[in-house]
């Protein structure tokens, strides 16, 4: 049979080249590629609500230290500091930058929480079995949100600041850093393991396996 006679709902197009395919029937632990270009359509994974609500909350537990405790102590000249994101935003904006300090508080604080916090209601909605009209409200507002969190960029900022930094004054990592890395990395675990193709299966009511 040829694609154009399928209902809409057994097809598949590829985000990479815009291939139209039959979409596959996936077992469990099983991937769909596209025939042309080998991207990964969509995986059927195990346990996807349990194990992206386990990400959720951890993510959630790092992200008030990552922003509240020290990310470096720095010494110039006998005089210390230590500087933690969110003393980061309140000096920019005590130093008449309040627009920058704004988008900094928007991309490396607000959103990034309002994005999680999404992802927590989203799971919890499928996991508990309420709500799910507003659990598909949800997951629309934290795909245009991720446009706009920006951790990633924050870090390499504060890379660089450090490298350069290093030869100007005795500085020290501290263990904002660290949670503020492990965050990052958490939230891009989260991505790969909240496979998008089985939560918005759930959300719209065909229960296909998102608890498996
Ligand atoms: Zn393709």
């Amino acid at each position: 049979m040829s694609l154009d006679k399928l209902p809409l709902d057994e097809l598949v197009a590829c985000h990479e080249c815009d291939q139209l395919m039959r979409k596959p029937a996936l077992a469990l632990g099983e991937k769909a590629q596209c025939v042309r270009c080998g991207y990964e359509l969509y995986a059927h994974r195990h346990n996807v609500v349990q194990r992206s609500l386990a990400l959720v909350v951890a993510a959630l537990l790092l992200y008030i230290p990552a922003n509240f405790l020290p990310i470096m102590h720095l010494n110039i000249l006998g005089q210390s500091s230590q500087d933690t994101v969110w003393t980061g935003v309140l000096g920019l904006y005590d130093s008449g930058m309040q627009g920058v300090a704004a988008v900094v508080f928007l991309c490396s604080m607000g959103i990034p929480l309002l994005k999680l916090l999404c992802q927590l209601l989203v799971l919890l909605s499928i996991q508990l079995n309420v709500g799910r009209s507003y659990g598909l409200l949800l997951y629309r507002v934290y795909h245009h949100l991720r446009d706009w969190g920006m951790l990633e960029v924050y870090l390499m900022g504060v890379l660089v600041a450090l490298v350069k930094l290093a030869d100007l004054a005795s500085l020290s990592l501290g263990l904002g850093l660290a949670c503020f890395v492990g965050l990052l990395l958490l939230q891009i675990w989260l991505e790969v393991a909240m496979s998008p193709h089985q939560i918005w299966q759930a959300l719209s009511g065909e229960n296909v396996h998102a608890g498996d």
